[in-house]
């Protein structure tokens, strides 16, 4: 059942209003309670209202009368951080820790949401703070060694997130080595970006030792070797791609041609990709072997290995050569067809996100949407 979070909050409060009657009946008590039962309708009644400075307040007081409502101030908290209202948010979780009496069990827990408030607001350096804080509590460590994490991913921190990371994954027993492998490609990436080739090579280097399949590593390393002209050691390194992860071998489709072409070797190039196409019936390579066969071998050749590949796996891809080997002339009445073509073929690429599935034509390692690394591949070609 999906519940709103007022929906939530208001069950969470007559729960607790019950809970709460029920366990204190003595009567001594009983003048006390009735006036801390109606501030609490009146906050409740607030809320329902919409007047949440006012149902604000009223949970602060009431806290300091009963630590007993604090799991409520909380709830009441995440609430207002759900809805985007985090200066309610901060206000209250300050309020908790300003009191002296608040009890120990509780404080790494308010601190934990305090940080998130400020991430949230953009306050990473007091955020961080916060969660450093946090670290010495052993219930709430790993809780704060993610949003570490996460804060110097947002700072593009790339040492400190390894750091925090490594952390974690001892902790946490959880396997983070895709995600540290991403953060050394990232470094390689600058140190390239800063025309330091070698370490770049050695970052990207220590990527693969963390995870051996780490496609972003062997495609940089690829890409460094075909920019110093060392195209024997790149098809190595791009080959890799293709027990790495197969879904992203499209991305090294172009490179390859390159450095076999400059080696003048392309023939060696399509038996190679005919035996990989063979290997992976999802995989189509149908434009670029039709070209390459087009290029080697002549059109002949081409229009026989298309011939048989549409047959065996029919692709819109493998419609567009098709089309295009065999254009309709320019004053038929299927001279549109070319056109059509390539456009559905143009609609169904770019690339997509397996977890979310946030589209887009450029590959972005980390999804700007679910925030999870290597998730988005290039869209499947049926
Ligand atoms: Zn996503």
């Amino acid at each position: 059942m999906n519940m709103s979070p007022e929906s939530t909050l208001l069950l969470l409060l007559l729960g607790f209003i019950l809970g709460w009657l029920v366990s204190k009946r003595r009567s001594r008590k009983l003048r006390r309670q009735l006036r801390f039962s109606n501030d609490y309708f009146q906050g409740l009644n607030y809320l329902l209202n919409d007047e949440q400075d006012k149902a604000l307040d009223i949970f602060i007081q009431l806290v300091e009368v009963d630590w007993e409502t604090i799991d409520t101030s909380l709830a009441l908290a995440s609430i207002f951080r759900r809805k985007g209202e985090i200066d309610k948010s901060i206000k209250l979780h300050q309020n908790l820790l300003a009191r002296p009496s608040l009890p120990v069990d509780y404080k790494f827990r308010v601190l934990l949401e305090l940080g998130r408030d400020y991430q949230l607001a953009g306050w990473l350096d007091r955020a961080e703070g916060l969660f450093n804080e946090v670290l010495k509590d052993d219930l709430y460590e790993q809780d704060a060694l993610k949003h570490l994490m996460s804060i110097y991913q947002q700072e593009q921190d790339w040492h400190n997130a390894i750091r925090v990371a490594l952390l974690y994954q001892k902790k946490a027993r959880d396997n983070m080595r895709p995600v540290i492998a991403q953060f050394y490609c990232e470094l390689s990436e600058q140190a390239y970006e800063q025309g330091d080739a070698k370490e770049a090579e050695a970052l990207s280097t220590q990527a693969l030792a963390v995870d051996p399949n780490c496609v972003r590593a062997s495609i940089m390393l690829g890409q460094v070797a075909i920019d110093r002209g060392r195209y024997k050691k790149a098809i190595r390194f791009l080959q890799q791609v293709e027990y790495q992860n197969i879904d992203f071998f499209p991305l090294v489709l172009d490179k390859l041609v390159s450095c076999y072409r400059n080696q003048s070797n392309l023939r060696a190039l399509i038996t190679y990709l005919k035996n990989t196409e063979r290997n992976h019936p999802k995989l189509s390579l149908v434009e670029t072997l039709t070209d390459l066969i087009n290029e080697v071998y002549g059109e002949q050749a081409a229009q026989e290995y298309l011939s048989a590949r549409m047959m065996e796996h029919p692709s819109l891809d493998g419609l567009k050569k098709v089309v295009e080997l065999n254009k309709p002339a320019a004053d038929s009445a299927e001279s549109y067809l070319p056109d059509v073509v390539k456009q559905l073929v143009e609609k169904q690429s770019g690339y997509q996100c397996e977890h979310c599935g946030y589209a887009a034509n450029t590959l972005y390692w980390l999804c700007p949407s679910c925030h999870g690394w290597g998730v988005m591949k290039p869209k499947e070609m049926s």
